[in-house]
């Protein structure tokens, strides 16, 4: 065998590099293999999220927020702009020269630690080996004493809503739209639904989302989702719940989408459709028979708590793993298996990993919802802030949306806080980070907030908890 390692991570995203460069650091020999490549042919590393996913997703919703504010966003704030328009063109490139840097800057920084790239695909075998194709054919083997699996995950398709790559797109063909639609079909009022949607509402296209659940977004807070719900639909989102898509047809230039809602079967004429029904774990191709790492019957890699597969010292993080697809929960698994390889013991704390809807207002959780503390028939209290009662949210004329604190009622312990409003991507860390030290509501009503700032949304809403708030008058009095 040409080359051995003491860790190879087949996977260059954002769970597979976090674990190769902290193996690196902690001293042990590393390869990390990835088979991304550009259309010249080049080996690009960053998987999903800094390609095609997270980070191209947030510089439209980005550019686009800022657009849409120019447009309509400055009346009453003495702002006079002119005539505004959007160059699709240039917020593409834009768009491709921030994905061009980062995915280069994760390069550099697995080359400054030492890891060994390699631009292949890579086939699992028994016993830790590893086969290499590369894009010319030639193959080479590899072998390792620990082998992490972090090959994240793919678009879910609906076969009678075949892609074409130009009428009915995934969530990669979204991003790289050239024009605006008049009419923009979404299939599925998922994160990825809600957040594309809002991208090319905001530059013009009429939006009309499908979604099959009569719930919206049931996976937060029942009251934040209620209030985004009327929210995204006075931006102009036309979101149609208990709407099942059954098929797509092109037809000349449009796109006739057939759906069951409780009418019974309808069709819509758009220009185009985007399928955003989920995702699901990359495995074809990965393993070989004799692996011995087995897949859950959903076709996740069976892993226990701290990743480890069927097969001996073969490990696996991040989207093709149980649990959310969400990039910072992959991170933190590939780190703890690179310690644990190393010899340290962390954990990764699954209570604690927060979720944000990029939209706006933007939607963020971490913890339990009230609906799931309920079902579980935990006793809690709860604390809500409107942000309309924020100083900093008022002088900054962004007060859609509310911070609410859940808390055990015995032990006061936080858990869950859900957050809807201006920034709360960047607040909710704050709550992680309380969740993380055991905190309970009283804890953050006695930690000092800077004055004025959103954040002390956060702390009014841990007052409100124990009927304190001093910016609201409190449904709860003080024992
Ligand atoms: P999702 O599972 O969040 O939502 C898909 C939606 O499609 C569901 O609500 C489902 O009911 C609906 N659906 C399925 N079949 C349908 C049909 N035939 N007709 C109408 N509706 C249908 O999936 P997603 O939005 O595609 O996102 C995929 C993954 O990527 C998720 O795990 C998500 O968390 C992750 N992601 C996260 C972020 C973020 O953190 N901001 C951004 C993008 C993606």
């Amino acid at each position: 065998m040409s080359d051995y390692f003491d860790v190879i991570v087949i996977g260059a995203g954002p769970a597979g590099y976090h674990a190769a460069i902290r193996a690196s650091q902690l001293g042990l020999k590393t390869a990390c293999i990835d088979k991304w490549v550009d259309a010249s042919g080049t080996g690009v590393l960053g998987g999903t999220c800094l390609n095609v996913g997270c980070i191209p997703s947030k510089t439209l919703l980005d550019i686009s927020h800022k657009y849409s504010l120019a447009k309509d966003g400055f009346s009453g704030l003495g702002i006079t702009t002119g005539k505004v328009g959007i160059d699709i063109a240039t917020m593409q490139k834009n768009k491709r020269d921030i994905v061009k840097g980062l995915t280069r800057g994760v390069a550099g920084l697995l080359k400054a630690n030492d890891v060994k790239v390699y631009t292949a695909t890579a086939e699992l075998g028994a016993g830790r080996k590893v086969t290499l194709t590369f894009t010319d054919g030639q193959s080479q083997e590899l072998g390792a004493d620990n082998v992490i699996l972090a090959t994240g995950s793919v678009p879910v398709d609906i076969p009678p809503c075949p892609m074409d790559g130009e009428r009915v797109i995934d969530s990669e063909g979204a991003l790289e739209l050239a024009a605006v639609p008049d009419r923009l079909g979404v299939i599925g009022a998922g994160v990825i639904g809600l957040e594309l949607g809002s991208v090319w509402s905001r530059l013009g296209a009429e939006v009309i989302v499908l979604e099959a659940l009569d719930e919206f977004l049931p996976n937060a807070d029942q009251q934040l989702s209620k209030e985004a719900a009327k929210q995204f639909k006075k931006q102009g989102l036309d979101i149609r719940l208990g709407t099942r898509v059954t098929g797509t047809r092109v037809e000349k230039n449009e796109v006739v989408v057939s759906y069951t809602d409780k009418q019974g079967d309808q069709e819509l004429v758009v220009d185009k459709v985007i399928v955003a029904v989920g995702r699901r774990p990359f495995t074809q191709g990965v393993l070989s028979a004799d692996s011995g790492v087995q897949l859950d019957e959903r076709g996740f890699v069976q892993v226990n708590d701290l990743c480890a597969t069927d097969a001996v010292s073969v490990f696996a993080v991040g989207d093709v793993v149980r649990g959310p697809m969400l990039a910072h929960k992959g991170m933190e698994e590939g780190i703890m298996v690179a310690e644990r390889i190393a010899g340290a013991k962390p954990v990764v704390n699954y209570e604690c990993v927060p979720s944000v809807i990029y939209t706006n207002p933007e939607v963020a959780w971490v913890g339990q919802s009230e609906e799931q503390l309920k079902a579980a028939g935990i006793a809690y209290t709860s604390g809500v802030f409107p942000m309309a009662a924020s100083g900093r949210a008022l002088a900054s004329k962004e007060t859609v949306g509310m911070i609410k604190v859940l808390a055990d009622a015995d032990s006061d312990q936080i858990l869950g806080v859900h957050m809807m409003g201006a920034h709360v991507s960047e607040l909710i860390s704050e709550a992680v980070i309380a969740m993380e030290f055991g905190a309970t509501a009283e804890d953050l009503g006695l930690t000092m907030f800077a004055h004025p700032s959103l954040s002390e949304g956060l702390h009014e809403a841990a007052l409100a908890v124990s009927g304190h708030a001093i910016h609201i008058s409190n449904r709860k009095k003080r024992k």
